[in-house]
């Protein structure tokens, strides 16, 4: 059944990036009939770099009908194999064989551009629905009027505004949405420096077929982990196994150096060998494959938790409200699943004077999973990058009892956290709450 408020709701979207495009196209899906999506960059430019596909997500893309289009890149993942760096010694391997089983889907890793790609045909076949507006940053937002209002500012012009009904925040760690909505509450828009940075790096399976060794891992079924003091390298095949990707968690020196240089940029090849040199001959021959000029470095970047995620009708999702580190392999799935229950939530609305109730209900429905997921990865990062030489003889034995039942330090494999990930249907849960969680919102009022 179409959203009573389809063919009459002005939508704005900020942010064309994984929540903004699941958001567009949930909303799309239930018969939203004016959906604007800004975005600043001039197309969609996702960085070359893989992304792990849990049955979270993709339950969720399954729901919004394009898990199909990306299928074809996505590879099973069946085991995960967590080592020492220095000496490549395996201390647990998780079989994922049971996760299809246990939660209805497989664990997949694919490329990141598959699912932004997926997301994008999805939104395309949906027009004329939503509109994209490439090269327009949103530069204001104005939450004073009836509705609400955001400045959008195109590669030539001063700008004007743009009057909505709802707005939606899918802006990504440096929100500029956010940053109003916490002005307005007296806040500081206050993102914490982790002092980490990843590499993000991806090898042709021609790069490796010299190196039998080296060609056993992207022919594998395997995320690896290899874990040493401050720093971690995952990496896992993808795109059908013809690309072995690889991604890191280090100290951040560059950034740190140059506090005002953006937070994504090309690095130093040389750099990035030095920060590994002493991880095991294996990972620094794969390391070393590299091409010169096709190592990207990252900032990682978090905030602290927010009061709220809405202001009148302006409601964040995604990084720009719970960025989360990526040990846990969950911001991107999150943010999508964030779009998803705005789909549920909004179809449910009957007018238009129900829209902010709307939003605290979504709120409610995603802010402590959202939170509790960040925390989880947080704590992983520090269980991974342990230096004390005891807690990391005591971690590494918790590992090693994982194969009798224990729990897992590397908390993305761990059976418990697993399943509140993996075995949530955020759709589902939106559907059997909404009509409670806003009977209550609206008794606050
Ligand atoms: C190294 C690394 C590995 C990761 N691995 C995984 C993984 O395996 N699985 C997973 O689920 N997640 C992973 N993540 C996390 C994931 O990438 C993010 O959580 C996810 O991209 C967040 O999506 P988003 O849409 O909220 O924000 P973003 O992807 O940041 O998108 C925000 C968009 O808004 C646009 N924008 C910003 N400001 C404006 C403005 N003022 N006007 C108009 N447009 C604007 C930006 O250009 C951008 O396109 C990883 C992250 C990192 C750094």
């Amino acid at each position: 059944m179409a959203a009573p408020l389809g063919s009459t709701l002005r939508v704005v979207i900020v942010g064309a990036g994984m929540g903004g495009l699941a958001t567009a196209l949930a909303l799309a899906k239930k018969g939203f009939e004016h959906i604007h999506v800004y975005e600043t960059a001039s197309n969609l430019g996702f960085v070359g770099a893989g992304i792990q596909v849990a049955p979270n997500l993709s339950r969720v893309l399954q729901n919004l009908g394009v898990w199909e289009y990306m299928m074809g890149d996505a590879v099973e993942m069946k085991e995960a194999s967590i080592r020492v760096s220095a000496t490549d010694e395996e201390l647990a391997n998780v079989k994922l064989t049971h996760v299809a089983e246990r939660y209805g889907q497989p664990h997949c890793v694919a490329h990141r551009s598959a699912l932004a790609n997926a997301l994008y045909e999805g939104c395309k076949a949906a027009a004329p629905r939503i509109t994209f507006h490439f090269c327009t940053t949103v530069v204001g937002v104005d939450f004073d009027i009836h509705g609400v209002r955001v400045k959008e500012r195109d590669e030539e012009g001063e700008g004007h505004w743009v009057d909505a009904d709802v707005v939606f925040g899918a802006d990504g760690v440096k929100s500029i949405v956010r940053k109003y909505m916490l002005a307005r509450h007296g806040e500081d828009d206050d993102v914490k420096d982790t002092g980490q940075a990843a590499y993000r790096i991806m090898l042709r399976r021609d790069q490796l077929a010299h190196d039998p060794e080296l060609l056993a891992l992207v022919e594998s079924n395997t995320t690896f982990r290899w874990i040493g003091a401050k720093r971690h390298i995952i990496a896992y095949p993808i795109s059908a196994n013809t690309i072995f990707n690889i991604s890191t968690a280090q100290p951040d020196v560059n950034f740190a150096a140059e506090p005002t240089a953006s937070w994504t940029t090309r690095a130093d090849k040389r750099a990035m060998l030095k920060v590994y040199a002493d991880f095991c001959p294996l990972v620094v021959r794969m390391l070393e494959l590299v091409p010169e000029g096709e190592v990207c470095e990252w900032k990682l970047r978090v905030h602290h938790p927010l009061t709220t995620w809405v202001e009148g009708n302006v409601a964040l999702l995604g990084d720009a409200c719970h960025p989360t580190l990526p040990h846990l392999n969950q911001g991107a799935a999150q943010a999508i699943e964030d779009g998803a229950v705005l789909g549920v939530v909004m179809s449910r609305l009957t007018n238009k004077a129900g829209v902010h109730t709307g939003l605290l209900v979504y709120e409610r429905l995603r802010k402590a999973r959202t939170e509790h997921l960040v925390e989880e990865a947080a704590a992983s990062g520090r269980a991974l990058h342990l230096t004390d030489p005891a807690a990391q003889a005591a971690r590494d034995e918790a590992f090693r009892q994982v194969k009798h039942g224990g729990p897992n330090p590397d908390r993305a494999v761990d059976r418990a956290v697993q399943d509140l990930v993996y075995g949530h249907d955020c759709v589902k849960d939106a559907e059997e709450r909404f009509e409670e969680y806003y009977a209550e919102a609206k008794g606050r009022e």
